[in-house]
């Protein structure tokens, strides 16, 4: 039976005592709440289904794209692709979910857009109470921790996105837009917090399909690593 990829990243000493917490899933949701607990001080063992994904090895071209796809149509019962392809796409009845698959989940290939809570959103009487102090520290927590920067008005690009954020994004949308990649190669040299390996950007457009720069953000590179490095100095991968 093929069997897909799958990283496990283990902080705390799961020999002598086991865990205290598994997180199935690296993405946002996965990597945040390992890194909290792991800070904590409690054991979590982070599981991921997809493999490790260097900038060397995102696709750059439609059929590298095309070959690191996985489709699964429940209504046929049938897939196509290799279980850990970093794009996975799922279609059930009338729903078509698109997502990514590897250490780090959907920010390896999202647009790294960083959009503050709408104050609409934020009001809904759903959210607990107790929230209401909370949304600008944790968004300033998320916005050091996924180190966002503005975009450089020297890719021409860049105001093309800006007019299409404007007219969309309304009420929540800040000028100007942020992304969870880095544009400095001057910032790098500056700050020790930042990976060594990260790159700059280079404006090539394969955000969607994987930084080849090692530009983005990503996941592994600050949540996953802060987990890491509050037990060991470098991650235990099987
Ligand atoms: C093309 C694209 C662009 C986007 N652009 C933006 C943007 O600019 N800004 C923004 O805020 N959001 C953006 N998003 C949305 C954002 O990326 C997702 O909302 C986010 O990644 C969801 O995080 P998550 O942790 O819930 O799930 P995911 O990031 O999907 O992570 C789930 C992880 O769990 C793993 N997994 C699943 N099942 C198992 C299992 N059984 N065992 C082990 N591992 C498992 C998966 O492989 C995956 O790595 C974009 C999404 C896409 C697809």
């Amino acid at each position: 039976m093929e069997k897909a990829a799958e990283v496990v990243v283990r902080f705390g000493n799961e020999e002598e005592d086991g865990y205290d917490a598994v997180v199935v899933g690296s993405g946002y949701g996965g990597s945040v709440a390992a890194c909290r607990m792991s800070m904590a001080g409690i054991k979590v063992c982070l599981v991921e289904k997809g493999r490790r994904w260097e900038a060397k090895d995102f696709p750059t071209n439609s059929l590298k794209i095309i070959s690191d796809a996985r489709i699964e149509k429940k209504s046929l019962g049938m897939s196509f692709g290799p279980k850990d392809a970093l794009f996975q796409v799922y279609e059930q009845d009338d729903s078509l979910a698109a997502v990514a698959c590897g250490l780090g989940g959907g920010s390896l290939v999202n647009a790294g857009v960083m959009i503050p809570t709408p104050i609409r959103a934020r009001r809904s009487s759903k959210w607990p109470k107790e929230w209401e102090e909370d949304w600008e520290i944790c968004e300033a927590s998320a916005s050091a921790m996924l180190r966002i920067q503005s975009i450089p008005v020297k890719f021409p690009i860049a105001k093309t996105m800006e007019e299409i954020a404007e007219r969309e994004i309304e009420e929540s949308f800040q000028r100007p837009m942020k992304l969870s990649v880095n544009f400095s190669h001057e910032e790098q040299q500056l700050d020790s917090m930042k990976p060594k390996q990260m790159g700059s950007c280079l404006a090539c457009g394969n955000c969607l399909s994987g930084c080849p720069y090692n530009a983005k953000n990503s996941t592994d590179k600050n949540y996953i690593d802060l987990a890491v490095q509050a037990h060991f100095p470098l991650p235990y991968i099987l």
